[in-house]
């Protein structure tokens, strides 16, 4: 059984040889007979990352090195490895050490025990700055609230996925990419294990707020539609509730003689009217996201379907 460690890094210089000999190196030991390959990818470091990782020793664990030629980011980093990787299972984890190899193990048990994916959940009770914390919190239930499918919150990208995974993970060509969100829609039989995360070993968390935001953007865009089609619904709402204000208002003043004295000037009766016409556009907008959406879908070229061999009997089994 050979079991691929995938590590995508980018300027961790400072930590990485402290993560690689004094946390990686010991877990995997621990796990005496499996064997394990390393990769590491690069992702285009600015700093010496790479001299570093090349100066590591290869003699205990065989080492691959992935360098990216520029910097690509983690999602698309960590697809690179993907692709490198020859093991019967694979573990994707981050290079700060914010991901404890010490739990590899646990990982490995699950999947031993038959979960084809496991995803390692972020322990609550754990400390971390109030922006990204109430950020995160607010992210993830308003992406529950419209994205249409659940994701678990503090689910993390330390993750192990079967080799089975790995093909159907290949398939996909999609470029803006969020890494669990792909493995999520997978699917396959999962189980979930938690882990506290401790702080970084060195530097600091390469994602700026501006990136996270743009990170959180993505993972709407590329996992849902709903929102496109929330401003349909809006546009339909006002278009209708401005029409039936519109006929009240018209019935009251012009048929009934306002019994009601409400005295309704031109310029509220054009506000109603323009609100009608604001729900029309919003409306023909939410239509155009239908024809969007087919095209988005069909650009993302994901798979129609995929198959899990564990529990199917198939024509070919020529693997
Ligand atoms: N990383 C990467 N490319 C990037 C940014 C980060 O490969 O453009 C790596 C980084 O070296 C680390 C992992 O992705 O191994 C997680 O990054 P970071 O700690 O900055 O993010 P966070 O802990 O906030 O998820
Ligand atoms: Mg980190």
């Amino acid at each position: 059984m050979l079991i691929s460690i995938i590590i995508p890094i980018y300027n961790e210089s400072e930590g990485i040889k402290t993560f690689h000999t004094k946390h990686l190196l010991p877990a995997l030991a621990k796990e005496a007979p499996l064997s394990f390959e390393i990769i590491y990818v690069n992702d285009g470091s600015k700093d010496d990352t790479l001299k570093k990782i090349h100066s590591l020793t290869k003699e205990i664990f065989p080492i691959r090195i992935v360098n990216l030629s520029k910097n690509f980011g983690k999602e698309i980093a960590t697809t690179a490895g993907i692709f490198q990787a020859k093991g019967d299972a694979i573990v994707i984890m981050d290079g700060d050490g914010q991901h404890p190899p010490a739990e590899i193990g646990r990982f490995i048990k699950e999947w031993q025990n038959g979960a084809q994916v496991v995803v390692g959940v972020r322990s609550s009770n754990e400390k971390e700055g109030v922006v990204k914390k109430y950020g995160s919190k607010f992210f993830y239930k308003l992406f529950n609230a419209t994205a249409g499918h659940e994701i678990i919150p503090r689910s993390t990208d330390y993750r192990l996925i079967d080799r089975v995974v790995q093909k159907e993970f290949l398939s996909f060509s999609e470029r803006n990419r969020i890494t669990r969100g792909l493995i999520d829609w997978l699917g396959f039989d999962k189980t979930y294990i938690t882990f506290s995360s401790p702080a970084r070993i060195a530097g600091s968390a390469s994602y700026s707020f501006n990136q996270l935001i743009k990170l959180a953007f993505n993972s709407f865009i590329s996992l849902s539609l709903r929102p496109l089609f929330l401003v349909g619904w809006a546009g339909a709402a006002i278009t209708l509730l401005s029409l039936i204000i519109g006929i009240l208002v018209l019935i009251e003043q012009f048929i009934l003689g306002d019994p009601l004295n409400l005295n309704i000037t031109g310029s509220a009766l054009l506000g109603i009217f323009i609100s009608f016409l604001v729900g029309i556009v919003l409306m023909s907008q939410g239509i155009m996201s239908v024809y969007l959406s087919h095209v988005h879908g069909q650009t993302q070229a994901r798979p129609l379907f995929v198959i899990n061999p564990k529990g199917s009997s198939l024509l070919n089994e020529d693997e």
